[in-house]
């Protein structure tokens, strides 16, 4: 069959520029050339304030405990919050092949705009331009070395920066934290959504402040209500891998800059899916 037969048979008008069935230019950057990392996982959140630097850490710490090579890539750029609670306060530094990860206490390899800036208490008032470049940077210019997972903190939202990201760096799947309160339905589905234009696996939803436990008696007290965020993960065909306690411990642990001394596995089951 001629290649022109082809054409009419199709309804090809041979300009492929406004064909929605010609192949996508991929918009994938090259990792660094002295990075291998097998397995990239997005930890993202439909609003801020949630707890996803906090799952992104956990998830991290728990899969370094079952003996992976494992970074974090810090894109919230304008809340960076990855070396404050790991307790790194040295910068990174440069050389010849890129800029070098700090390393935690655990082993545990971070990348963070706080690595990078003067000043950490200095806000970043960048176009979303240069915050997307900033993290596409993490990921092209950073020697990782050898990772099994790279999480990634990505930025809150749905916005330019997370699809940028979404575009730039290969990520394989992600997980939503959401808090339970009654909006819960509304962000997580955005997140889902965002994931699905982007052809991401959703491995699961962490719900974050699920309860408080009693100091005193231990008893679970449900704030925020029961069972918002299992009804919008079981519509969605998502499973709800993790419900964690708003934990004064843990938060002082984060204060502290001792986040890796936590030792209550919350992520634990979470952890697992993922390994899966
Ligand atoms: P996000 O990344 O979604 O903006 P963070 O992970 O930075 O949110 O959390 C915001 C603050 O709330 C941090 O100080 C964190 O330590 C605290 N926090 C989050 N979840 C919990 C929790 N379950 N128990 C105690 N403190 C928490």
């Amino acid at each position: 069959m001629s290649e022109e037969r082809k054409c009419s048979e199709t309804g090809c008008s041979g300009d492929c520029s406004s064909c929605s069935k010609a192949p996508q230019e991929s918009l994938v950057k090259p990792v660094n050339e002295f990075s291998k990392i097998k397995h990239v996982i997005g930890v993202i959140s439909g609003k801020g304030g949630v707890g996803k630097s906090l799952v992104t850490s956990m998830l991290a710490i728990e899969m370094k405990r079952k003996g992976y090579k494992v970074g974090i890539l810090d894109a919230d750029i304008t809340g960076p919050s990855i070396p404050k609670v790991f307790g790194v306060n040295e910068k990174a530094e440069a050389d010849d092949r890129g800029i070098l990860p700090q390393i935690t206490k655990g082993g545990i390899k971070i990348m963070s705009i706080n690595l990078l800036l003067e000043d950490v208490e200095a806000p970043v008032v960048w176009r979303g331009s240069i915050i997307s470049g900033a993290v596409t940077q993490f990921w092209t210019d950073v020697v990782w070395g050898e990772l099994d997972y790279l999480f990634i903190d990505m930025p809150p939202g749905t916005g330019d920066v997370p699809l940028t990201v979404f575009q730039s760096i290969p990520v394989e799947g992600i997980v939503i934290v959401t808090s339970p309160q009654d909006l819960v339905s509304m962000i997580v589905k955005k997140a889902y959504n965002m994931a699905q234009i982007m052809d991401i696996k959703v491995l699961g939803i962490v719900e974050n402040m699920s309860y408080v436990c009693c100091p005193d008696c231990g008893a679970e007290f449900r704030i925020f209500g029961e069972g918002k965020t299992e009804t919008v993960a079981d519509e969605l065909g998502v499973k709800l891998i993790a419900q964690m306690p708003i934990d004064v411990k843990l938060a002082q642990l984060c204060d502290d800059g001792d986040i890796e001394k936590h030792n209550v596995g919350y992520m634990t089951n979470a952890a697992d899916i993922i390994e899966e």
